[in-house]
């Protein structure tokens, strides 16, 4: 059951309180590039999923970490550093593509394919993260599946658009599980068509979770600190740009002179099923976090045996740096 609060008070100021919290709490906040603008301003550390577990992991000064982002996200930061508090604003934030692959499928898929090497998406569960044999970001990926020793056959999952898109750049054939991401995959390949037409001097610049009819269009695939770099370092001026809308905000402090346009997507109910904010991740507000700074609640708890087998694929993704 989900943790209900009475309203804050509304007179506080949020923003001060959460500084004075997080000193007094010994806290490091870490927030993902898809959290709103005032989450990502606040945070001591802002960055995408690698950055955030490496962030995580070398958080020894910290008595606890606040993790701006989603359960798997907080998750892993508990995995790499269990002496720590690891509180979330919200435990039912979620992914898409955690949720389509539970542990128990993924065991019984790999019970028929026991010869393969299984490479996970960091999106997903502690317990799906230790059946498998190493972990990805969409930063690392094309590293991690090179890694795999030539003629293994590989295992791919969640997300069978990463999953698709690192075939094409690697030439590793891979059996894909069937999973996606909610946001990525209602971006509309004939509505940035016709966006690009209508700019034919925009870039458009898109995440590999998008569906490959919509990376065709693309002249530039990279995961969202990419996405970052690469509208930081190129020498363009207009950008479409394919993932969350969240990283526009990053974007535009990095980039200011650069224009920014949000991806068209596919309006598919009245309900905010089709769009490009991420449910999961606006779930998280200055309320929630104010208040798990003050009752350091909610925790990210798991047990110690499946803690260390989760650990270990997602340190052999560390190793390779
Ligand atoms: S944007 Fe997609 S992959 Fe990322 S947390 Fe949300 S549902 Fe999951």
């Amino acid at each position: 059951m989900p943790t209900v609060h009475p309203p804050v008070d509304p007179r506080l100021d949020l923003f001060a309180e959460i500084d004075r919290l997080r000193r007094e709490r010994k806290a490091v906040i870490l927030a993902h590039y898809y959290q709103d603008p005032d989450i990502q301003d606040l945070a001591d550390h802002l960055g995408d999923s690698l950055e955030l577990a490496k962030r995580a992991r070398d958080a020894k000064d910290a008595e606890v970490i606040l993790f701006c982002g989603v359960h798997f996200m907080a998750e892993t930061a508990k995995i790499v550093n269990p002496s720590k508090v690891v509180i979330i604003p919200d435990l039912e934030a979620g992914c898409s593509l955690a949720e389509q692959c539970p542990a128990d499928r993924l065991r019984a898929w790999k019970q028929k394919h026991p010869e393969h090497h299984v490479v996970m998406y960091i999106n997903c569960s502690a317990a799906t993260k230790a059946e498998s044999d190493i972990i990805c970001t969409s930063s690392n990926a094309e590293r991690v599946i090179r890694s795999v020793p030539a003629g293994k056959p590989i295992l791919f999952g969640p997300d069978k658009n990463l999953g698709a898109f690192l075939i094409k750049k690697t030439g590793r054939q891979m059996d894909l599980w069937p999973g996606a991401c909610m946001v990525h995959e209602t971006f509309s390949s004939q509505k940035i068509a016709a966006l690009k037409a209508r700019n034919p001097d925009a870039k458009f610049i898109a995440h590999p979770e998008c569906e490959e009819h919509v990376l065709q269009l693309a002249d530039f695939v990279g995961s969202t600190s990419k996405l970052l770099e690469f509208v930081q370092k190129d020498a363009g001026k207009r950008y479409i740009v394919g993932t969350e809308t969240g990283i526009l905000h990053t974007m535009k402090k990095h980039a200011p002179h650069k224009e920014l346009i949000e991806v068209p997507y596919e309006d598919r109910t009245a309900a905010c099923q089709g769009c490009n904010a991420c449910p999961h991740m606006k779930r998280n507000t200055l309320e929630k976090i104010y208040l798990a700074l003050r009752d350091l609640q909610p925790r990210i708890e798991m047990a110690e045996e499946l803690r260390k087998r989760a650990l270990l694929p997602l340190e052999r993704m560390l190793a390779l740096g």
